[in-house]
């Protein structure tokens, strides 16, 4: 029967993710007309269900909102040619890029401009590795593994490597060892966030600890998925769940010691369900397994900083 939880932290919500919803959610509050979102404004199918209840419309592609509407681009970033087309929209456009991602954005453009081939360590197909590719289209290769590292096709211009904001941080030093091996003179921007690694720093310490990890967090949220693959490397069996009701009690068998994390797009009252669930069945003592402290927090985008038209 499980005895304890450890819980930890940091764990949810990163500063990105908190102004990323602020965001949409002032904007929400100001329309008495329809608010558009560019993609998941987080990757969280219960904060976007939340959205989509108050009225946001997720859209996939700008020429499906209406000329002269409001669009709230989500925390990943967008590449500038869907800014473009916003614009030639005619769209009010209010960014919510989390400023993290932004840096990449203006690393990967400098590099090309400055006459580098860009490598790009991610998961092709993610939102924002396509945003950040589309700075530099023709210049930008995304790696993923060592393996595709060694499949690159050998240019002639010097290298410079920017990474995926929320990577698992074992992996990409692999990644960029390999690519460091291949391309000694490369310059190398190791991006993972402070969020993304302290999450997975304190994943590992809990993992350690306990017979099974549970990961609240999307499929499609990079960081939830990495966490569990990170706990999972510890040997600890590991599961990532949306939410209580994809847990199999049967997980719970011959487990004494439950530890729990959730992604960074992952409200925290998704947990206390599952804590309760938890006490039902024996848990005692829960315990916070405190790794790292986070004060960062982002100032919102200028078109909706009221603090500053005020100063
Ligand atoms: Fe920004 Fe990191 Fe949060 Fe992504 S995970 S929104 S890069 S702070």
């Amino acid at each position: 029967m499980p005895h304890t939880i450890l819980l930890a932290e940091p764990r949810g919500f990163c500063a990105g993710v908190v102004r990323a919803i602020n965001v949409l959610d002032q904007v929400l509050d100001e329309s008495t007309e329809p608010v558009y979102a560019f993609h998941e404004i987080v990757h969280n199918r219960y904060v976007v269900d939340d959205f989509r209840s108050r009225g946001a419309i997720f859209v996939e592609d700008v020429s499906e909102v209406p000329s002269g509407a409001r669009i709230v681009f989500s925390a990943h970033g967008i590449a500038p040619s869907v800014v473009q087309a916003a614009r030639d929209r005619g769209l009010r456009i209010i960014d919510a890029t989390c400023p993290l991602v932004t840096k990449v954005h203006l690393e990967t453009k400098k590099a090309a401009k400055d006459g580098y081939d860009v490598l790009l360590v991610g998961h092709e197909g993610h939102d924002e590795v396509e945003g950040t590719k589309g700075e530099a289209l023709d210049r930008t290769r995304v790696v993923d593994t060592p393996h595709d590292v060694q499949s690159l096709v050998e240019g002639n211009r010097p290298i410079f490597v920017v990474t995926q904001t929320t990577l698992s941080v074992d992996d990409t030093a692999a990644t960029i060892d390999a690519i460091r091996e291949r391309y000694p003179n490369a310059e190398v921007r190791n991006d993972i966030c402070y969020a993304t690694t302290n999450r997975q720093a304190a994943v590992k310490v809990i993992a350690e600890r306990a017979d099974l990890v549970i990961v609240i967090g999307s499929q499609n949220s990079s960081n939830s998925v990495r966490l569990r693959e990170v706990a999972a490397a510890t040997g600890t069996p590991a599961y990532r769940v949306d939410g209580i009701e994809e847990i199999d009690p049967a997980w719970y068998e011959g487990v004494g010691i439950v530890g729990l994390t959730a992604g960074a797009s992952v409200p925290d009252t998704l947990l206390q369900p599952i804590i309760d669930d938890l006490r039902t069945r024996g848990v005692t003592r829960v315990e916070p397994v405190i790794v790292a402290e986070e004060t960062i927090e982002f100032r919102m985008p200028e078109e909706l900083d009221y603090s500053k038209a005020n100063a």
